[in-house]
This record gives structure tokens, C-alpha cells and sequence, in this order.
């Protein structure tokens, strides 16, 4: 038996990687050498010269950094890989600019097509200032316009498409969203929250071609940038596409957490989900319970700085499925069914909330004692996520680790949000936003992602923020909750596994697991390291090298 064991691990192996500077995450200092059969790791370690045979693929990595493949925990894939053929006017620089896209965009579309697109921020411009309608109804010749914000919580529409919609000076806020109204009580063409959904509901869905492509193009831009394995937000209506998908993707590992309204019908969805072993796979639903900061729609325990007066007391959103008995009724039914529960929680309140509402789940009425002890445990191990995790009430940090309830937290949002944070929720509150560090330290699972295409999928750009605290206007801020590079590393490898189940498959290098690695044009763990330059130079998926890496620099957001 020993013979054959032994005969069994000196097996010519289908690749070895030589010459390399593995990071295991498992290994005190890193391995030089591995090797790769049947798709998984079956040596890591200094010399894996006893498994080259003549078939095998032989790497040199001449002497660089191998990491595991990287795991998003947050992303919009299908969305944004079809956002990534729309009107794109993230880096749109200025007021001028903006309208000057616009008329461009819709000067090429056939009369009557809808203008989509945006991504826009206002903070990026020299003087921020709230688009209208009146920008953009002559630069878009009568064609309806949807111009989401930056972070898809708010959207600029044109003057056609309120008609379309018939929203006019007598229309009523929807539950859970605002229609802005000038003083004279004319809509402005800003939607917020739900009131989007009024117009975005009149936009030709995509066609099955242009889903498939917008997949198609999603993964090929993770897989450039070193992403093996995705948690994806689509929305329900679009599981078909990835049934579709599930047939042909071998390039990443998909795990979805689709919005749905009804969650027990959503279960019965996804238990007739048809994926693929290891590469489309279920994971549980995902709600929202407000919504971000740059809208000023993040859920608040006390108000916003700088509130217009007849306004004084607002701080922010909360979802009305926190009221109405939807969150619980629907949480109940993932739970039941074996689901996890991921939510949208970006204010201090809404995290609070979040976490109480969890707890509920699981508390069969002892509040005290080895009971509730219990009841915790059975919490823990569900693995429920707060999505985006920012704010948070200095006293919740701990009892994220406490919990086991996950922050999925997109560290690019902190070099973004950093710029404006602190004249919306002042200095103070600041102090425990973007809390790596501490959720850590609190014994918390910090799993991150990239919020694509809300931002950058770059992963390398969302571990400089976490790791050096500069943001997009190149300040140090709020250093003291930056963590180290292999913390960072972690929170995109087996942190993140553990955060879609996935811990004992993906997200380290040793023998046993998937064999994604990725080989990197820089050394992370170099001092001054120029993080805007890391690129992913070759990208393997179970031992197969997949597409062409590439570098996509700098902030070329979307791309
Ligand atoms: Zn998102």
C-alpha cells in the first residue's frame, strides 16, 4: 500500500511550475515549485523535479509571484459586461464633457432607440454639480435617456423618457425611492432608489445574443485581471442566461446570489437551477437594505452633514422590506432551504439593523446563556454576508466576528468614497468606516470584491486601498485601519472562499486544491511596490492556461 501510495504521488504530473515565488497562504515563506494533475494541486514545495515526465507542461515563472486565482465576492457580471458595450461617461470630466458624450452617443443610435449607460459621478469633476434633464434633452434628439449614477443608486433620465413613463409634477414618491423635484415642483430627471425602476422597466430587455456576449466579455475582463472565481449578482429573471452559461463557461467559477422578490418562490428557482459542478453554482439570495453613500441614501443612525434645511433630520434610506414583513418572511425561507443570506447594508444603521434582524433568525428566545450560545453557532455557520459593510456603529465591529456574519467589502470604494466622506458623515464617523482592520482584529471573515462595474474590476487597485489607505485624489486617509498584503491577499483568496463555501476547493495553493494560479508581473510583498502596474501575466484555471492577460492600468473604469 505504501508502494503504491508512493508510486501514485511520483506520477509524472500534466504541469509543474518551476522557478517560481508561490505565496500558499499555508506555507511559512513562500514555495518555490508545484505541481498539477487531474486539475488540482498534488505537490507544493521546493523541488517538484520528481514529478516532470515526458508529457509534462513544464512553467518557469522566472522567479516571480504565483497567487491563487482571485476570488471576487462582489460583482454584477452579466449587467456589467453588458454595461461595458453602453454609454460610458465615468471619467466624463466635466459638465461639457458630459452632454458633448451624450450627444455623440445618441448622433449614432437609430431614431427611438433608448440611451443607456452612465456610471457618473459628479465628485470627480472640478466643480460637482447635479446633472438635470434640461443637460441632456437637446443632446439626445428626442431619444429616451436612462444615465445611471456611478453607484446605480440614483439615475439621470431625459424629458422623454419621463413621458414614457408618465412621471410628472403630480407623481408621488414610490415606496422606497425619490423622484427629485425642482422648487416650482418640475421633476429634475434625478431618480433615486425604486423611483428608477419607473422608467428602467419601459427599456427593451437585452436579447438572449446580448446577454451571452455580455458574459462573455465579463469573464474574459475578470479573467485579465487574475479573477478565477466570482460571486455574481445578477437578478433572478436572468438565471436562464446562466443555465446557458453553465454549458459552456470552464474560464470561472460562478457562485449567484441573485435578487428576487419573493425569496420562497425564488427557492424553488434555484432548486431547478441547472449549473455546473464547480463552475455555475447556487449560493443564496441577496437583498438591500438601503442605499449608498454618494446618493445620500445610505442608512443612517444620526443625519447627514450639510442637509438642506427643509430637510434638516434625513439620514438616508431604509428598504421597505424592513417594514412591511418582507426581509423576514423571505430570510426565513432561504434559511429553511439552506440558503445564504447576502445584503446590502452600506449605512451604520442599516449594518445594525442587519445584524439584529440576523440574530432574530436564529434566536429561539433565550437571550442569555449557553441557549443562546447555540443559537449563535447555528448563525455562524450559515455564513450570512453584509454586502459593502462601509459604516459602522463603532460598538457592531465585533459582533461581525461574533456572529460569523460576513463583511463583503470592495476596497476600491474606500479610495473613492474617501474623497467626499467626511463632508457628508463628518470626521467622527469616519473613524470607523472601510474597517478592515478592526473586523479583522474582531475575528470577522473579511471577504473583498470589486463591485464591478460600479468601479474597476482591478483587484490590484482594491488592495492598494486597503493596504496603503490613499485614495482616488492621492491623500492617506484613515490609515489606521489598513491592513497587510497578505491579509489583503486573503480577503481575495481563502477569506473569500470561505465566504461562498468554496474553502476546501479554491483560494490556496496546496495539495488538494483547484489548481488556479495566477502569475503576477510584480512581487505585492516588495516594498514600494507600484500597484497600478500589477498585472496578471499568465492566468490558469485546474492546471489549463486561460485567455491573454493584460495590465488595465490606471483607473480606466468599466474596461
Ligand atoms: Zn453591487
Amino acid at each position: 500500500m505504501l508502494l503504491a501510495l508512493a508510486g501514485l504521488a511520483f506520477a509524472p504530473a500534466d504541469v509543474v511550475i518551476e522557478n517560481a515565488k508561490i505565496w500558499t497562504d499555508g506555507r511559512d515563506g513562500f514555495a518555490r515549485s508545484a505541481a498539477v494533475s487531474g486539475g488540482r494541486f498534488v505537490y507544493v514545495g521546493d523541488d517538484a523535479g520528481a514529478f516532470v515526465g515526458s508529457e509534462t507542461r513544464r512553467v518557469d515563472a522566472g522567479g516571480r509571484l504565483v497567487i491563487p486565482g482571485l476570488i471576487d465576492s462582489h460583482a454584477h457580471m452579466m449587467r456589467g459586461g453588458i454595461f461595458l458595450s453602453q454609454l460610458q461617461l465615468r471619467d466624463a470630466a466635466s459638465k461639457a464633457d458630459f452632454i458633448e458624450r451624450v450627444r455623440k452617443w445618441a448622433a449614432a443610435l437609430s431614431e427611438g432607440k433608448w440611451i443607456v449607460g452612465g456610471r457618473w459621478s459628479v465628485e470627480s469633476w472640478q466643480t460637482p454639480e447635479q446633472p438635470t434633464k434640461e443637460w441632456v434633452d437637446a443632446a439626445s434628439g428626442g431619444r429616451p435617456l436612462f444615465l445611471s449614477r456611478m453607484d446605480g443608486h440614483s439615475a439621470l433620465v431625459n424629458s422623454a423618457a419621463l413621458k414614457i413613463a408618465g412621471i410628472g409634477r403630480d407623481t408621488p414618491n414610490p415606496a422606497g425611492g425619490v423622484i427629485d423635484k425642482d422648487e416650482s415642483g418640475e421633476p429634475t430627471g434625478i431618480l433615486r432608489e425604486t423611483a428608477m425602476a419607473l422608467v428602467s422597466r419601459h427599456i427593451p430587455a437585452a436579447t438572449e445574443a446580448e446577454t451571452a456576449e455580455g458574459l462573455r466579455r465579463a469573464i474574459a475582463l475578470a479573467n485579465a485581471n487574475g479573477i478565477t472565481t466570482v460571486c455574481d449578482i445578477p437578478t433572478i429573471t436572468d438565471l436562464p442566461d446562466y443555465e446557458r452559461l453553465a454549458t459552456t463557461n470552464r474560464d470561472c467559477r460562478i457562485v449567484l446570489y441573485p435578487t428576487a422578490g419573493d425569496w420562497t418562490e425564488g427557492v424553488k428557482v434555484a432548486r431547478a437551477f441547472r449549473g455546473a459542478d464547480g463552475w455555475v453554482k447556487f449560493g443564496g439570495f441577496k437583498a438591500y437594505f438601503d442605499g449608498s453613500l454618494g446618493s445620500r441614501t445610505a442608512w443612517m443612525e444620526k443625519p447627514f452633514l450639510n442637509n438642506p434645511p427643509q430637510d434638516k433630520t434625513w439620514s438616508g434610506l431604509p428598504m421597505p422590506i424592513l417594514t412591511d414583513g418582507t426581509f423576514d418572511k423571505n430570510a426565513r425561507a432561504a434559511v429553511d432551504a439552506g440558503y445564504q443570506i447576502i445584503v446590502h447594508a452600506i449605512g451604520d444603521q442599516a449594518n445594525s439593523v442587519l445584524l439584529d434582524r440576523l440574530l432574530d433568525l436564529y434566536d429561539r428566545g433565550s437571550r442569555a446563556g449557553s441557549e443562546l450560545r447555540k443559537d449563535i453557532e447555528r448563525l455562524k455557520a450559515a455564513r450570512h454576508r453584509s454586502e459593502h459593510a462601509q459604516h459602522l456603529l463603532p460598538d457592531d465591529i465585533s459582533r461581525f466576528g461574533e456572529y460569523g456574519v460576513i463583511p463583503s467589502m470592495q476596497p476600491f470604494h474606500k479610495a473613492d468614497d474617501g474623497r467626499y466622506a467626511e463632508s457628508y458623515i463628518g470626521a467622527e464617523r469616519c473613524h470607523s468606516s472601510y474597517a478592515y482592520k478592526s473586523l479583522l482584529a474582531g475575528g470577522a471573515t473579511l471577504a473583498f470584491g470589486s463591485d464591478f462595474p460600479v468601479v474597476t474590476i482591478n483587484p490590484f487597485l482594491g488592495m492598494e486601498a486597503a493596504v496603503t489607505a490613499r485614495i482616488l485624489d492621492g491623500k492617506i486617509w484613515e490609515p489606521q485601519e489598513s491592513i497587510s498584503v497578505a491579509d489583503s491577499l486573503r480577503c481575495y483568496t481563502s477569506r473569500a472562499a470561505q465566504a461562498c463555501f468554496m474553502e476546501r476547493e479554491v483560494g490556496r495553493i496546496a495539495p488538494g486544491f483547484r489548481a488556479d494560479f495566477v502569475v503576477l508581473s510584480s512581487d505585492l510583498f516588495a516594498p514600494g511596490v507600484d500597484w497600478n502596474s500589477v498585472s496578471a501575466l499568465q492566468v490558469w484555471v485546474e492546471g489549463r492556461r486561460i485567455g491573454g492577460a493584460n495590465n488595465p492600468g490606471r483607473v480606466r473604469f468599466g474596461e
